[in-house]
């Protein structure tokens, strides 16, 4: 199996190019625009056909590449049935197989982040977007985020998990670059709380800034934005 994770400096996201093999068919989780030569080089030299692109939910802290990647490979774009996104291909629900030859993600609807997050395990390890983070988890404040959705979507889906599955994030401030269920029962801080109003509470003072590029990255990733596309 080829498996890549990529980081993307300014925005702390990490993007996965998956595949089965040299010369074979390939996936690409939550890619940043600026990098998409990046992708393409690396799929060239590896001779892999890109054929799905997925975004685990709306970012709004970077411009997806997964316009135009679908632009320059005619790869299908995959996100969840909840997504705003107007550009998608295939719209997922939960616990669904995606395949490409044979490799296959099953998707998990996590909402919490946003309402249209998702999830997605392949084997002995799982995306979970901003969903569940290396010692944290994703905001809860904007764009339909929950902090009792989030609750239920970790608790009672992700962390029931085997506690060896592997954790692989979209992002991570601080060079983590994967976890595991384990050890983020243990160690996360955000998961040592004994109860849904707890998690809420917490959720619920963390008083954040609003991200940088919210106003550009939330509009762009519903409308598709590509290179050329002003
Ligand atoms: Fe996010």
């Amino acid at each position: 199996m080829i498996f890549k994770q990529l980081f993307d400096k300014k925005s702390s996201t990490y993007t996965y190019i998956i595949s089965s093999g040299k010369g074979r068919e390939a996936l690409i989780i939550d890619p940043v625009i600026e990098n998409t030569e990046e992708y393409l080089n690396v799929l060239k030299e590896l001779n892999l056909k890109l054929v799905k692109v997925i975004d685990t939910h709306i970012h709004a802290d970077h411009i997806s590449g997964l316009s135009e990647l679908a632009t320059r490979t005619s790869c299908s774009k995959i996100m969840g049935e909840r997504s705003a996104s107007e550009v998608i291909d295939i719209r997922v629900k939960d616990n669904e197989k995606i395949k490409i030859e044979s490799i296959e993600l099953i998707t998990m609807h996590t909402p919490g982040h946003t309402d249209c997050s998702y999830s997605f395990l392949m084997k002995d390890r799982i995306f979970t977007g901003d969903t569940l983070l290396i010692n944290g988890t994703g905001r809860t404040d904007f764009q339909n985020g929950n902090p009792i959705d989030q609750y239920h979507s970790l608790f009672d889906k992700i962390l029931k998990l085997p506690e060896k599955t592997l954790v692989y994030p979209a992002h991570d401030y601080k060079g983590n670059e994967v976890s595991t269920i384990g050890k983020e029962k243990k160690n996360n801080p955000r998961l040592q709380v004994n109860s849904v109003e707890e998690y809420t509470d917490l959720m619920n003072n963390l008083n954040l800034g609003n991200p940088e590029m919210m106003d550009i990255a939330i509009p762009a990733n519903i409308n598709g934005k590509t290179l050329n596309k002003i």
